[in-house]
């Protein structure tokens, strides 16, 4: 059986970018699917609320040591974020100025999308499921889904 080489990440909440910066490390190519216009699109909606764990809880370590490499300031562990600045401070960063933002397609809604999915569920990494790969296409038609 082939190895499989794409790895089709569901969303890029936190979890997801998060997954998708371990499946970097482990020298494969995630395409992360989000279904809204922008990363995160989910704590968008509640930009306003102050998070119930600090920062320290909130950064992946995979992600962090992606985002030092653009110069990226951690911010204090022990404070708390509202859902902006996670996006201001974290996500936002983690999505663009790294070497993700090539592995992002949004406005992609995999399946039909659920508000209250479990957070396994929506992160679920597909590559590693049954027979299931989805490789971007670079053609300028977006994402193509294969089955092998
Ligand atoms: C007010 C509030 C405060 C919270 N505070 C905390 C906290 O302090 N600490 C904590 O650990 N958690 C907190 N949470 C929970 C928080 O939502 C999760 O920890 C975190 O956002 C989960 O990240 P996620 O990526 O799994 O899911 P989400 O943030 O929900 O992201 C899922 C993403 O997947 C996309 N998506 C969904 N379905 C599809 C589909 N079919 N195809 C493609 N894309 C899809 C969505 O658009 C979204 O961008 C809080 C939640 C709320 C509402």
């Amino acid at each position: 059986m082939s190895e499989a080489r794409t790895v089709a990440i569901v969303g890029a909440g936190p979890v997801g970018l998060a997954a998708a910066a371990h499946v970097l490390e482990r020298g494969l190519t995630p395409i992360v699917l989000e279904a809204g216009p922008d990363v995160a699109d989910a704590v968008r909606q509640w930009g306003h609320v102050q998070l119930f764990s600090p920062w320290e809880y909130n950064i992946d370590r995979a992600a962090a040591r992606l985002l030092a490499t653009t110069g990226w300031n951690s911010p204090e562990p022990g404070q708390y974020p509202t859902g902006a600045e996670l996006l201001e401070h974290y996500l936002e960063p983690l999505a663009s100025k790294t070497v993700l933002a090539a592995h992002i397609a949004g406005r992609r809604t995999f399946g039909h999308r659920h508000p209250h999915r479990s957070r396994k569920a929506r992160g679920a990494i597909a590559g590693n499921q049954a027979d299931l790969d989805i490789a971007r296409q670079r053609s300028g038609q977006g994402i193509r889904r294969r089955r092998e």
